[in-house]
């Protein structure tokens, strides 16, 4: 009869693991590493992602250079000519009045009849004055 000795290996850096019989790395960070090998994002996560982010700077801009009360066709320009892809966001939120905000993380903007108004999920970059 032939006894085997059963063994393992790391999946990360193929060392022989010792301890449970089901453990696959030898530590958090051989796991990590392989995570983070196995799990890169495709190339269409990168571009979705690329797009969301840059609209979250235009956005974030637009209500730094903007007066609150600058007419919303003007602001939905603004938005277009810098480059603002509408076909992306994260999520929605329900405002207490009832309006949509139409979120890039945590900066976004309401639409209305005539266009958009900034609107920012901080509470306390909306109660501080704006600049200029
Ligand atoms: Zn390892």
């Amino acid at each position: 009869m032939i006894f085997r000795i059963q063994s393992s290996q790391c999946r990360e850096c193929h060392e022989s693991l010792r301890g449970r019989r089901d453990k696959q790395f030898c530590d958090d960070s051989c796991r990590a590493k392989y995570h983070r090998k196995t799990n890169k994002p495709s190339p269409l996560i990168r571009q979705v992602e690329g797009i969301l982010l840059k609209n979250r700077s235009i956005l974030k801009e637009l209500k730094q250079i903007n007066e609150p009360e600058s007419p919303s066709d003007r602001q939905f320009q603004w938005l277009r000519r810098h480059g603002f892809d509408f076909n992306y966001h994260t999520h929605v939120e329900a405002l207490p009045d009832g309006r949509l905000a139409i979120m890039c993380f945590e900066e976004g903007y309401i639409l209305d009849e005539h266009g958009v108004k900034p609107w920012s999920a901080l509470k306390d970059a909306l109660l501080s004055p704006l600049p200029g």
